[in-house]
């Protein structure tokens, strides 16, 4: 149980579709990761496209990596590992040769598969001198020694995706084992404004709901922030009609909700 989650393919439930943005993300992925995976074939003959065993998402927090990693192995029909980098070193201190080698041999029985490493730095970051843990360091030493391990039949198939809002963290030895770095940016407001959609769309809006105006003002916010304020913004007329009810103590059966408007959002 040091994995917090193993999914197949088709259960993981998010597809690219359902990320706002991030488009020069997803072609990037789908270069990388997705044609390979999906057409080995293409991969094999020249020296010069050889798929690639380690790709690195960067940047603020509640950009959306975590959701990236997860359509990302719907969209390449992969198997789905997930780790988290923290959990890893303090839970397991003393365990690394065994964890190390029971994920791995796992994972090539699961391929294809795209083993998610969340919080890459603090499982794989730089190196902390005198003071760092001893089992810190076998543990990522084992690590790296079983990724370097992967055969290159594997390779096709097995996909290490680190994440991390703290790209600084993570010493050499781990950036060239992560060939290919990718920054997943905040939103701009064209950004925001597709990202808005995605929540809203399906939602009670009142008619003309000013969309635009919401993505200027909410300048800074990530795609997680975004969520947030329109969770909270679509309980207000909960709210509103549960204080009504309690003033006419009488409960509405069917109540009617009233449709969000601009002002929920402020
Ligand atoms: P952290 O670095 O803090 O782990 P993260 O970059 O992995 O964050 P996620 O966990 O993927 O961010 O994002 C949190 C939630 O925010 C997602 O589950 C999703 O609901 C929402 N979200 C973030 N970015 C987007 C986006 N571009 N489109 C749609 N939803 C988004």
């Amino acid at each position: 149980n040091f994995v917090s989650a193993v999914v197949a393919p088709g259960e993981i439930g998010v597809k690219f579709d359902d990320i706002g943005a991030l488009e020069h993300v997803k072609k990037a992925l789908n270069e990388l990761v997705i044609l390979p995976m999906r057409r080995p074939e293409l991969f094999t003959r020249g020296n010069l496209l050889r798929p690639c065993k380690g790709i690195l998402l960067f940047g603020p927090p509640g950009t959306g990596k975590t959701l990236l990693a997860k359509a990302l192995a719907t969209e390449a029909g992969a198997n789905f590992i997930s780790i988290t980098g923290s959990t890893l070193t303090s839970k397991w201190f003393g365990d690394a040769e065994k964890l190390t080698k029971a994920l791995f041999s796992f994972a090539s029985k699961l391929a294809p598969v795209i083993i998610f490493v969340d919080e890459v730095d603090s499982l794989l970051g730089a190196r902390g001198g005198a003071f760092e843990h001893e089992a810190t360091r076998r543990m990522r030493n084992e690590f790296m020694a079983a990724w370097d391990g992967l055969r290159s039949k594997d390779s096709q198939r097995i996909l290490i995706l680190g994440a991390t809002n703290r790209p600084f963290d993570l010493d050499d030895a781990v950036i060239r084992r992560l060939p290919r770095r990718i920054y997943v940016n905040l939103p701009d407001a064209e950004n925001r404004l597709k990202i808005l959609k995605i929540f809203l769309t399906p939602e009670n809006l009142e008619t003309g709901f000013e969309f635009e105006k919401l993505a200027k003002e909410t300048e800074g916010y990530s795609g997680s922030d975004l969520k947030n304020l329109c969770i909270a913004a679509a309980y207000r007329p909960v709210q509103e009609l549960l204080q009504e009810e309690n003033k006419d103590s009488v409960a509405n059966a069917s109540p009617d909700l009233r449709p969000l408007s601009l002002d929920d959002f402020i």
